[in-house]
């Protein structure tokens, strides 16, 4: 049975001298693994959408969920990434992110759109690399379902105070009275203006979601939360990021 779906290729393995398996996150069918059959010899007519970060309508066979490319027409490629380490790393771990919450079963279109539009802005190099990270690794989590509670104190319910604690584990916020003397680790102490870029990333509509504008002060410290609750909430940790943070140069400890 031929299926069309719209998706973006996020890795290509090589098998044997011609062949390779792609990981598409699709529209309709979530997370796939295609079979691209002969696509690594020159005169292949899928040569090109059978890389990482070409955006495609794929034709493929399904034969009990098992597929096979058959065409491919790009929509839109993200190639032009290769060419700068730094993006190119950005965008490796962006994948490697969506490709651990990604599933078969489920498919979330928001995620799609949240890595398209990511590696747009990191294509089109008007965005702060540490801003794109910031925006990805918080949206990535709501997205899932992972949102923190950012309502108000989660225990007298005040909207704003000059300090909250986040609690990255909790996915909470603490006014400071009400935190008190709790021994809770893994806590961020945030400001009126980082408190407004969480709830901004974390609640508002996509479209409006990149024009967010973080004052340069505040860029390394909110990547560096927003990484932690990433991590912390999928208790996992990505290499990608290792490498990104290694060619960025920055030390965020
Ligand atoms: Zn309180």
């Amino acid at each position: 049975m031929l299926t069309t779906l719209k998706g973006l290729v996020l890795r290509e393995r090589s098998v044997g001298e011609n062949d390779k398996f792609l990981d598409i996150l699709t529209d309709s069918a979530g997370m796939i693994e295609v079979s691209a059959k002969g696509v690594k010899k020159q005169n292949s007519k899928n040569a090109s959408v059978s890389q990482s970060f070409c955006y495609a309508t794929f034709c493929v066979s399904d034969s009990h969920g098992r597929y096979i490319l058959n065409s491919a027409e790009p929509i839109r490629t993200f190639f032009e990434l290769s060419r700068d380490l730094e993006r190119f790393s950005l965008a490796n771990y962006f994948a490697e992110a969506t490709m651990y919450v990604a599933t078969e079963e489920k498919p979330n279109n928001e995620v799609l759109r949240l890595i398209l539009n990511s590696l747009h802005f990191l294509s089109a190099k008007n965005r702060e690399l540490l801003l794109l990270k910031a925006i990805f690794e918080l949206r990535l989590m709501s997205e899932i379902g992972l949102v923190p509670n950012l309502i108000g104190c989660c225990e007298c319910m005040k909207y704003t105070a000059p300090r909250m604690q986040f609690d990255l584990k909790g996915g909470r916020l603490f006014c400071e009275d009400c935190f008190g003397a709790r021994d809770l680790h893994d806590v961020e102490l945030l400001d009126d203006r980082l408190l407004h870029y969480i709830r901004f990333i974390a609640l508002t509509d996509m479209q409006r979601l990149f024009n967010l504008s973080v004052s340069k002060d505040y860029l390394q410290q909110l990547s560096a939360i927003t990484e932690r609750y990433l991590e912390l909430q999928l208790d996992r940790h990505f290499q990608t990021l290792d490498f990104f943070k290694t060619v960025n140069g920055y030390n965020y400890e």
